[in-house]
């Protein structure tokens, strides 16, 4: 509990909060901290969420779903509140959706997105915006809630570069059953399929060490048009695909590329895409591997569909505010508190 309370500590107090007779430099750093803490967390009917909020058709309750609902005056903030006649509790447009219980309001978290969609850390994206570390992972995990299902609607097709991409298992992570250490770097990695077809990525997570033709078709198989075209290494386990989807392919051995510039290499496309993605990674080096899946989605998301950061954003706020996804603050951090 004791760390709970140390990083829970808003990042708005300075060191002179209770001290009356304060230096000239003393007293300037912290009008200026203070003013900059306002300007990132800014008054929720400053920022005018409301009339967002109130422009959200609402023809039923937020919480059971039946149709008999009426409109009950205003919340402090100025948000249209209603009343079901079925459940008899009050609701809002915000309600069962992430924007329940404001931890931080939607102009902030588009700050967040932002900074992550830039490759931000959470860390650092919760200096930059004057949040505690909780907030920014709270935030973080309510967006990975919002795009658990957002590859489902990929399916890359025309030319479409396929490879498996590893990633590094923490340390402490690799023990064995008996308490041994594994053996054999393959084993140590996570693999990730990973397809592109110049629109769209999908990146899916196989498991640890080496592919197979099982993993690599349950990667796979769905996301890929059948017909399309394969560009890939001479990785054995792809054959299933080819296979069941009627692909027509073009395989490269990856020694002979290596002698190759960027320019002339044939799978330079799916190469650039692991680079960007052990980049961004990186960017979250510390990060809980079981939450692997999670980042691969957001690393999709962040790339396809749209050449702007502010097209996503607005599309990520429709779902959000469209989609029923709730997680507690207090309940995160319960869970967390126990593991
Ligand atoms: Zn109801």
């Amino acid at each position: 509990m004791k760390i709970r309370n140390k990083i829970d500590n808003s990042r708005r107090k300075t060191p002179w909060d209770d001290n009356a007779s304060l230096t000239a430099t003393q007293k300037f750093i912290k009008i200026k901290y203070e003013e900059n803490y306002c300007f990132k967390h800014p008054n929720l009917l400053l920022t005018k969420e409301f009339e967002l909020l109130n422009s959200i058709k609402i023809d039923e309750c937020r919480r059971c779903g039946t149709k008999s609902i009426r409109k009950k005056g205003f919340s402090r903030n100025n948000v249209q509140r209603y009343y079901c006649n079925e459940c008899e509790r009050h609701f809002e447009p915000t309600t069962n959706t992430i924007f329940e219980e404001h931890k931080i309001s939607i102009t902030e978290w588009i700050e967040f997105l932002l900074d992550l969609f830039n490759y931000g850390s959470t860390s650092l994206v919760s200096k930059v915006n004057k949040n505690c570390i909780n907030t920014s992972r709270y935030w973080l995990t309510k967006t990975f809630l919002v795009l658990k299902d957002y590859q489902q609607s990929i399916l890359l097709k025309g030319t479409v570069y396929v490879d498996e991409f590893y990633y590094k298992v923490i340390q402490s992570k690799i023990i064995t059953k008996d308490g041994k250490q594994l053996r054999g770097l393959s084993k140590k990695q996570f693999c990730i399929g990973l397809g592109y077809d110049k629109e769209n990525i999908i990146a899916i997570l196989e498991g640890v060490g080496k592919p197979s033709e099982n993993k690599t078709k349950l990667a796979f198989i769905d996301y890929i048009k059948t017909n399309s075209k394969l560009i890939h290494d001479e990785e054995k386990s792809h054959k299933v695909l080819i296979d069941e989807l009627n692909l027509t392919d073009e395989s490269y051995n990856s020694n002979d590329l290596k002698k190759l510039d960027d320019k002339n290499n044939p799978l330079q496309p799916i190469n650039h895409i692991c680079d960007l993605l052990r980049k961004f990674l990186n960017s979250h080096s510390g990060f809980d591997r079981d939450n692997l899946q999670d980042y691969l989605n957001l690393f999709c998301f962040m790339h396809n569909g749209y050449k702007s950061n502010l097209e996503r954003i607005d599309k990520l706020l429709n779902i959000v505010l469209n989609k029923k996804v709730r997680l507690k603050y207090r309940e995160m951090f319960k869970k967390r508190d126990n593991d």
